[in-house]
């Protein structure tokens, strides 16, 4: 049981080598920290003996209290905490951290089932969550063992879809209880959300990214037997996997690609020749599902990392734990048994990807706004200037205000969408939804534009500091353009959505 004390005994602490302070009902015992203060001696020495609630909070996030839970000497007699301490897994009741169904709003969308989904995934993602924040900052490869958990508990299936999660052996559960045959794209859209919790897009990137956009490859248009290999070595994590389409010449215009595959004399194999640049998980892939060119068109293959295939790091403004790569290849011998699809038909395979890709990119950033504007919510309610809190700042309350409804519109469409694709084909989706995908791809960036410009200004100085409160507001601001331009850039999206609205386009529509 811990001490208890009055806080008149706390108050007699006060000096440099015997220094107790008060957060919230909490007591810390500093004299073995003061030296270590990364702020000083200074800030510790005004709130020694007192009750630093206010203080601790304008500088630091609750996690501060965790790292150094070692120096809790007790807590003050009689008196209940005000203040609520997060606990792994549990859902938020600051006002629009949550989609309005977690927060206990109607929703003909969702029921309890991802509630319990969504609370045994956080919990696990909440536990790897310091870990992946660490390969964030430092760029480290996300070790085996970290990938692993996430393949040990299903995770990297379930950030593939219903469709890989089918490909689970029978009587599988994914966290939560969760049957296989239960797992729907609402269940994909929470498991993203979860994700993008970890706002370290990075690593991310460099754990799910190249597997979540490449393995859908394989398991579409591999070979059965190289399917049964590959499937489920990557969904392990034992293996590795990137998308290989991106050139130096050529992004956006994918028919422009250069990289070469020749088809040996004998026909057992082609050879390979070519560049790829900013092929994300490249650097630590086992596997590339390739765009090449071959004799009448563009083709995908398989490649496994082997002699003549070279990674090397790129460095982008997100963490080197991203894996993004410059991937040359210099003869490099592919089994012709590694073809996706049919020869020349490569193309198919391409588009056959995209709506999938960019599904998962939007359910993410939707998220990581809303992170982001729980963020500004918490830190307005705490920052005092000029004697008052921020919150207490009109100009402040419209910034939320224009943050939470451009966030809340564009998750309204989002799951308009995720229903439509419950009740879709693969086919139906293809038509349907390639248009109104791509033009919530493009709007979604716009929100992000807006929320990473109004989380600075509310945020100020820490906004644009990479560790403390503004870690976060930092992350996002310098990382958001990612998702304007992967998967499709914010102008190829916007044309896209319309061009295929003009393919529905009645004839016979006047003014
Ligand atoms: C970090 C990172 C990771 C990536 N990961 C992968 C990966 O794993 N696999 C992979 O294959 N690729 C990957 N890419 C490549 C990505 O898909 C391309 O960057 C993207 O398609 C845009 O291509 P580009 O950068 O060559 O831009 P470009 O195609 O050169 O376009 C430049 C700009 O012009 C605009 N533009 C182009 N055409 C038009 C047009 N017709 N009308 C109006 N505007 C136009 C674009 O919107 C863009 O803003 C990654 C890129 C980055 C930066």
């Amino acid at each position: 049981m811990s001490k208890t004390f009055t806080r008149e005994e706390v108050a007699r602490h006060t000096s440099e080598s015997d220094l107790w302070i008060i957060i919230d009902t909490d007591i810390y015992d500093l004299s073995r920290f003061v030296e270590l203060h990364p702020g000083g001696v200074f800030p510790l020495m005004q709130v020694a003996g007192k009750d630093a609630t206010d203080q601790f909070y304008e500088m630091h996030k609750q996690d501060v209290l965790l790292k150094y839970k070692r120096f809790k000497i007790g807590t003050i007699a009689g008196e209940k905490p005000q203040i609520h301490m997060y606990q792994p897994g549990e859902l938020s009741k600051v006002p629009y951290a949550e989609s309005s169904f977690f927060m206990g709003y109607k929703s003909p969308y969702y029921s309890e089932r991802h509630t319990q989904f969504r609370q045994a995934v956080r919990k696990i993602l909440d536990e790897l969550k310091p870990q992946a924040q660490e390969y964030e900052a430092t760029g480290e490869r996300p070790s085996d063992e970290f990938t692993q958990i996430l393949g040990k508990h299903h995770l990297l299936a379930a950030n593939i879809g219903p469709d890989a999660v089918k490909l689970l052996p029978p009587g599988t559960l994914l966290p939560g209880g969760i049957k296989v045959e239960e797992y729907d794209y609402f269940f994909e859209l929470v498991l993203h959300e979860e994700f993008a919790r970890w706002v370290s897009p990075g690593t991310g990137t460099g754990v799910l990214g190249g597997m979540t956009i490449s393995l859908p490859t394989v398991v579409n248009f591999a070979k059965p037997h190289i399917k049964a290999k590959v499937v489920p070595e990557v969904l392990s994590g034992q293996k590795r996997m990137a998308l290989a389409i991106s050139e130096p010449y050529t992004g956006s215009d994918v028919a422009g690609i250069k990289t070469t595959a020749t088809l040996s004399a004998d026909g057992s194999h082609y050879i390979v020749n070519g560049v790829k640049k900013w092929i994300s998980t490249g650097r630590f892939a086992d596997y590339f599902s390739t765009a090449v060119r071959t004799d009448k068109g563009i083709s995908m293959l398989l490649i496994e990392r082997s002699e003549g295939v070279e990674t090397k790091a790129i460095h982008t403004s997100y963490a080197q734990s991203a894996g993004t790569a410059y991937v040359s290849f210099e003869n490099v011998k592919v089994p012709v048994e590694n073809l996706l699809g049919v020869e020349n038909q490569g193309f198919k395979v391409v588009l056959s990807n995209f709506n999938h890709e960019r599904y998962s990119m939007l359910c993410g950033a939707s998220m990581a706004a809303r992170i982001i504007i729980q963020d500004c919510f918490k830190w307005a309610n705490q920052r005092k200037v000029f004697g008052k809190r921020l919150i207490d700042q009109p100009v402040i309350r419209n910034k939320l205000a224009g943050m939470i409804s451009q966030m809340e519109s564009m998750h309204a469409w989002l799951e308009n969408l995720t229903y439509q694709m419950n009740h879709m084909s693969y086919n139906e989706q293809s038509t349907k939804l390639a248009g109104p995908l791509a033009l919530c791809k493009y709007q979604m960036t716009r929100m992000l534009h807006n929320v990473a410009d109004d989380a600075c200004q509310i945020f100020g100085g820490r906004a644009i500091t990479k560790t403390g409160m503004g870690r976060n507001i930092e992350t996002f601001q310098r990382t958001y353009k990612f998702s304007a331009i992967l998967g499709g850039s914010e102008e190829i999206m916007a044309d896209l959505g319309v061009r295929q609205a003009m393919k529905y386009f009645p004839r016979d529509a006047r003014l």
